[in-house]
């Protein structure tokens, strides 16, 4: 899938839309989802167009890979939800039920967030 540089992260990364930001550096942004599905609900996506996590596992450089996932573990920390604990979830593809096609990590925290999966 090629990357579409009109979805809406893209378009947060240019500025174009505004985002409430909580952290960003080199490889990383982070910001407040604008739909929250707990007390803290943040998404940390990274600067390069990538569509998903198969295609930002596959095609990322190194130090890019490093720097998110770094990035990741900084945001949570300075959230406050390293010790108390949180849900880190990335949807990829159909049956992930992923919406928007940057690869971006959810952060869930501020509660005890029960079942890791829906159950039908
Ligand atoms: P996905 O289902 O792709 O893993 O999650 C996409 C997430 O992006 C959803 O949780 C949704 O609420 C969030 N989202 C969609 N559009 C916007 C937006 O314009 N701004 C922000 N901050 N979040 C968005």
């Amino acid at each position: 899938m090629a990357y579409d540089s009109d979805n809406i992260f893209a378009k947060i990364l240019r500025g174009e839309i505004p985002c409430t930001k909580v952290y960003e550096d080199e490889h990383a942004l982070a910001f407040e989802d604008i739909n929250p599905q707990a007390p803290i609900h943040v998404l940390v996506i990274p600067k390069g167009a990538y569509v998903s996590m198969d295609d930002f596992a596959a095609e990322a450089s190194d130090a890019e890979i490093t720097g998110f996932f770094r990035a990741v573990g900084t945001v949570a920390r300075e959230l406050g939800v390293a010790a108390p604990g949180y849900r880190m979830l990335a949807n990829h593809g159909v049956n992930g039920g992923q919406e928007v096609p940057h690869f971006h990590v959810h952060i869930f925290g501020g509660k005890k967030l029960g079942p890791m999966l829906k159950r039908d």
